[in-house]
């Protein structure tokens, strides 16, 4: 039976792993899913099957309530609130592994002492990731508006976090792992979740969110070892790796080091306050339509704004007519664009919109120099050129789409209202700018039907 149960560990193993490899193509993201999907339900039904497993009644009564919940919020949410989801998602993985690590920690029946320290650092690690994701979830649900901040923060956070890190280091050195030792290491360890994300805002939220993704990850996998179960070390040790890579590719989109996000205050609340000089431009559908239907080349921005207009298919089609009269059109696609990343590309493949034209940032921003219409649809903070010339502005540094630099900016939005980060964004006032108001996939529409006519 034991040879059975691994080579099951091992099968779901490998499913996560193809899965995980089908994943990096929208094309074949789907079955991707599908994949690892299979493996996880391998990897539990075997589980059943370990010797000398007990609670038969409540693993089934865990497994209906989380699978039905899943199933229930899976089916329900909108393609919106994904972000918040998968950060709640992801906080609950970093939560089931410190969750073992407490049941493992309060039996005290380690082999050696490696196993004990890998529990602690599980405890801490899967302890950071779910009170931080919740952070997280909070702050993009529009519950927490405005990151947290006061005097000798990082001071208190460092104390903590060095509280946390000695007292996990006695557990493991005096092997006292009894119920008020873990309360006040499991305290504390969720402390640091909390006080490190509160203060992190705006554009830093998605190094934040891939971090804690990353650090799920890792607790997963010492857990894997704790349990000896193969199925978690490889699940954990992938989701680790992946995750790291996403912080990196996400902490160097927003030209940030990690040390800098968690100890830096970037996208504060400062940048609320800021204002710029000048007003916005309004235009109507028709004045656009003619400079887009005489246009040569076209590249549409999209943003946020698109994610919640569910314009993705509108603009497919714009895009067709377009093209249909000879413009070349591409898509800018921001490393940060939209709430998650990759959030614009799985619309924009959802709409069908060809890869091919999909471009980043730093492959199309030389050519909006010469580009006749930059269109911008519900984009806003990838877009702010303050980002590359005001060294007071929070998002300074930031890597941006230089849409200012096209000969005519069209940005379609429903009214004055800020980016993620809250800082005014001087593109809306530039002279080649102007703002078509409306909600994003009606505007469009309009767009569409008045290009139509020439
Ligand atoms: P922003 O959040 O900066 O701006 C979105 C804009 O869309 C708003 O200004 C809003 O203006 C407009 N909008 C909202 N609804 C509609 C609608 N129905 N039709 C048309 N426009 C609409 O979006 P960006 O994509 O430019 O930037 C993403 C931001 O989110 C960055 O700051 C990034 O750091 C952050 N972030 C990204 C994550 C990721 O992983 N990608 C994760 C967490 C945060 P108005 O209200 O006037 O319509």
């Amino acid at each position: 039976m034991d040879t059975l149960i691994q080579a099951c560990y091992f099968a779901a193993a490998i499913l996560f792993i193809l899965g995980l490899r089908r994943m990096s193509s929208p094309l074949t993201a789907r079955t991707g899913i599908h994949w690892a999907g299979a493996g996880m339900l391998v990897a539990t039904l075997i589980t059943f099957f370990w010797p000398g497993m007990e609670n038969y009644l409540l693993m089934t009564a865990a497994i209906f309530i989380g699978g039905v919940t899943a199933w229930w919020t899976g089916q329900k949410v909108s393609m919106t609130d994904m972000p918040q989801m998968i950060a709640l998602y992801n906080g609950m993985g970093g939560g089931a592994a410190a969750a073992i690590a407490a049941v493992e920690l309060l039996r005290g029946e380690f082999h050696s002492d490696i196993f004990l320290t890998l529990a602690v650092l599980g405890a801490l690690i899967g302890s950071i990731s779910f009170s931080g994701s919740l952070i997280a979830f909070a702050k993009l649900q529009g519950l927490i508006r405005k990151p947290l901040r006061f005097p000798l923060q990082h001071a208190l956070n460092l104390l903590i976090f060095v509280l946390a890190v000695g007292y996990g280091g006695m557990l493991v050195v005096t092997g006292d792992t009894s119920g008020i030792n873990l309360l006040v290491f499991f305290g504390l360890a969720l402390g640091i979740g909390i006080m490190k994300t509160l203060p992190i805002g705006g554009a830093d939220m998605p190094v934040v969110i891939s971090l804690y993704n990353a650090l799920t990850g890792l607790a997963v996998g010492f857990e894997g070892f704790v349990l000896n179960n193969a199925a978690m070390i490889i699940a954990g040790t992938v989701v680790g790796a992946a995750g790291t890579l996403l912080t990196q590719l996400m902490a160097k989109a927003m030209n940030r080091s990690i040390a800098n996000v968690l100890f830096g205050s970037f996208g504060g609340e400062q940048g609320a306050e800021e204002s710029v000089e000048g007003v916005m431009r309004p235009i109507d559908v028709t004045d656009v339509s003619i400079m887009m239907a005489y246009a040569e080349r076209v590249i549409i921005i999209p943003g946020y704004g698109m994610a919640v207009a569910q314009a993705q298919h509108k603009i497919k089609e714009l895009m067709d007519v377009l093209l249909q009269r000879g413009i070349d059109v591409k898509f800018a696609i921001h490393p940060v664009a939209g709430r998650m990343p990759g959030h614009m590309n799985v619309l924009l493949a959802e709409a069908d919109v060809p890869y091919d034209r999909l471009y980043d940032l730093e492959e199309i921003n030389a050519e909006f120099a010469q580009t006749d219409v930059a269109l911008v649809i519900g984009a806003n903070d990838v877009v702010n050129p303050m980002a590359r010339s005001n060294p007071d502005s929070p998002i300074y540094g930031m890597p941006i789409l230089n849409a200012d630099q096209a000969r005519n900016v069209i940005v379609i939005k429903r009214g004055q209202g800020k980016g993620f980060s809250g800082v005014e964004n001087a593109l809306f006032f530039a002279d080649n700018t102007r703002m078509l108001y409306g909600d994003g996939k009606a505007m469009t529409g309009e767009l569409i039907h008045a290009v139509k006519q020439y």
